[in-house]
Order: structure tokens, then sequence, then C-alpha cells
């Protein structure tokens, strides 16, 4: 058997076996089972998912999607981060091309034209090209995020980037999200503070009014809800 089929069966059996895991176990079968081969996705809205990981991994590597279109206060937390979790190595993701050498094969704005064009330039292609040196990424995906994610599993193989994929925190609710903010004072985005609930791109991110699912805010009017990193 291949490596591939090898920790596809793992995942398929430990899906079952960690369906009711805590966040904590689950990060610590992953340490196990994978040690230093794996690595933790963050959008740096906030430090949770990292915070969790660094309890059980101070060492652990942590994927930053640079894409060139950031929000100045997403940077920002991202070296916020850095500084509050000194042992982590954080991995800044790139497209092959600047933004600027995108707009001139592309034309400028290709957000604007194209967001699925734009997204699998700037994340899906640069997200698979680093996951392809690890065998297993661990994300921050919550079940109440978004109708299509209301069935993720906490372990599951990802068949798209060819490795194992652990949501440790899938189960969460949102007060028990804010909660785990509030009660261990966990770094954040202070774009959450004034209205940004799903922070990605700033082109492609806005402000949601109070009552409205988070999410709305990302590519809004342009019928589109998923970068393609997690379908
Ligand atoms: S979120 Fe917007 S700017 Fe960012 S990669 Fe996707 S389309 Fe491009």
């Amino acid at each position: 058997m291949t490596a591939t089929a090898d920790y596809k069966t793992l995942a398929e059996r430990a899906s079952k076996e960690l369906a009711e895991a805590t966040a904590t176990e689950a990060l610590r079968w992953t340490v196990e089972t994978f040690g230093d081969d794996f690595i933790v996705a963050s959008n740096m809205q906030d430090a949770v998912l990292i915070d969790l990981a660094t309890q059980v991994k101070p060492d652990v590597d942590v994927l930053f999607l640079q894409t060139g279109y950031h929000f100045p206060e997403t940077i920002g937390t991202r070296d916020a981060v850095q500084a509050v979790y000194p042992g982590v190595r954080i991995v800044n993701a790139e497209a092959e091309q600047s933004v600027a050498e995108q707009d001139a094969e592309y034309g400028p704005k290709l957000h604007e034209r194209d967001p699925n064009q734009c997204c699998h330039l700037r994340k899906v292609v640069p997200l698979r090209k680093t996951l392809a040196k690890y065998s297993a990424w661990v994300t921050g995906v919550r079940r109440v995020d978004a109708p299509t994610r209301a069935n993720t599993p906490i372990v599951t193989w990802d068949d798209r980037n060819g490795l194992v994929k652990i949501n440790p925190i899938a189960p969460w609710s949102d007060d028990e999200f804010n909660g785990y903010i509030s009660e261990h004072g966990i770094l954040e985005n202070p774009l959450v503070s004034i209205g940004y609930l799903s922070i990605g791109c700033a082109p492609c991110t806005a402000k949601v009014a109070p009552g409205q699912d988070p999410r709305s805010g990302r590519w809004a009017g342009q019928g589109k809800t998923e970068c393609g990193l997690h379908g």
C-alpha cells in the first residue's frame, strides 16, 4: 500500500474514533500521529486554533496564505502571533505572481471580474503547493460557519489536496468560541471589533451588520461563498 493509501485508511478510522473528541484530544492525536509533519492553517482573524495547537506543540508550523491583498491589520495580527507564540514557525504561502505581475497578465482587479480565478491563483494553488510538503493539516473550520460546513468531521481525508485534514473546533458553537477568546485573552484581529466578522482579502471583505450571517461580508453581491480551500 502507498503512503497515501495508508493515510487515507488512517483518516477513515480516526474519523470514527475521534468523532466526539475535544479539540485538545484531536490535536494531541495529530501530534502523536504526525510529529512535525503537519501544519495549522490560520487566516489571522484570531489565534484560537494557534493557542490550542501550541499547548500540545509549542513549535508548530502555521500556514498563512499571503495573497498580497490583506488588510494591514491582518498582517499586524500575523506579526503579533509570532510575538505572542515565539516558538511557532509561520509559513507564508505566496502566489507565483505578485499582484502587479498578475495585473499585467490578467488586467487589474481580477478579483472583481473573476474572483474564482483570482482565488485559484492566490489561494488554492499556493495552499496546494505548501500542503504537498506535509502529511496533515489542521484548520479552524466550524460547522456553524456556513451550511456548506454543517457536516464537517473532526478528522477526514482531504481528497483535493491529498492529505489528512483535522478540524479540531468543528463542533464549537459561537458561544464556545467567543467564550474561549474572552476567558483566555486570545489575540484577535482588531477588525473584528469594528464589524468585520469573517476576514479575508481586503477587496473581498465587507463589514457585517449586526445580526447578519458573518460570512455574508465575504464576496458580498458576487454569489461566491467559499475560496475553494475547504469545499
Ligand atoms: S479573496 Fe478576493 S482578492 Fe483574495 S484571492 Fe480571492 S478573489 Fe482574490
